[in-house]
């Protein structure tokens, strides 16, 4: 296999126009790689400038889970220290977290942030939303967001006693909008309400609907946090 390393974005174009196969720490494909066949080629971009973005309203594709700090909002920086054990956390993307792992530690973070995505194919870097990354994995280049007033992330055991831990992250922004985002088993939901101290039953109504007892105890307790409460 050859690992490509382009400088520039238009030189990662060319790779997966020449149909490199994009790898991050090859904390989850390695195994795979192993079992199935290399790919002849694959690229990486953590040489790319935007893609190793941190600070400002941005966060690279390609930047180390272990490397998210305090250059980024509390509630993605706490999402990152959450993944894994610190040998994933020192080798693993943000950008193999998003788009593609099936657990996602990353994504109810990114959601409150009322996140957008940058991502390069071979025609170009286009800005899409957060579902459009979930739901066709196309390569991550970077997250932008605005910084929020508030942030909070609580990531704790299935109450139900399932494997996969439940998330539910919440972030005010400036105009007052109380966003909150829930994972319960490999389902992810997430909504918007007005910072007035109401809302919260009406997104249990709507985009919360599916959310549990448990789980809604645990979105009652971080609004509560991230209004000051
Ligand atoms: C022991 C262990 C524990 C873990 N625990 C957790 C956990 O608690 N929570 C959690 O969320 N995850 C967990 N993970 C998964 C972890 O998040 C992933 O291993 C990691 O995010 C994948 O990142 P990577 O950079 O190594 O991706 P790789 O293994 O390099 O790639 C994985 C996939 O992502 C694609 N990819 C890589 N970079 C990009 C990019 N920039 N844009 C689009 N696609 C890309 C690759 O083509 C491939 O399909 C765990 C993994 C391990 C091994």
């Amino acid at each position: 296999m050859q690992l490509r390393l382009p400088t520039s974005v238009s030189e990662a174009r060319e790779c997966l126009a020449e149909g490199a196969i994009p790898v991050g720490g090859a904390t989850l494909v390695w195994a795979a790689w192993q079992r199935d066949g290399f790919p002849e080629q694959a690229v990486s971009l953590r040489k790319v400038p935007e893609a190793t973005a941190v600070g400002g309203g941005v966060l690279g594709g390609a930047v180390l889970l272990g490397q998210v700090d305090d250059r980024v909002p509390q509630v993605l920086r706490h999402a990152a220290k959450g993944v894994g054990t610190g040998a994933v956390r020192r080798a693993a993307t943000v950008g193999g977290n998003l788009a593609g792992s099936s657990l996602r530690d990353l994504l109810p973070a990114a959601m409150v942030l009322d996140a957008r995505a940058d991502v390069l194919t071979a025609d170009g870097v286009y800005e899409v939303e957060l579902a459009e990354v979930v739901a066709k994995s196309p390569v991550l280049l970077a997250l932008r967001w605005r910084e929020p007033v508030a942030g909070v992330y609580a990531k704790v055991p299935d109450p139900a006693g399932g494997e996969v831990p439940s998330i539910v992250a919440a972030a005010l922004d400036t105009e007052g909008v109380l966003r909150v985002a829930v994972r319960e088993g490999y389902a992810v939901s997430g909504g918007s309400a007005g910072a007035d101290g109401g809302g919260l039953e009406e997104l249990f109504a709507g985009e919360l609907s599916g959310v549990s007892e448990a789980g809604r105890e645990l979105v009652r307790e971080q609004v509560s946090r991230v209004r000051g409460e």
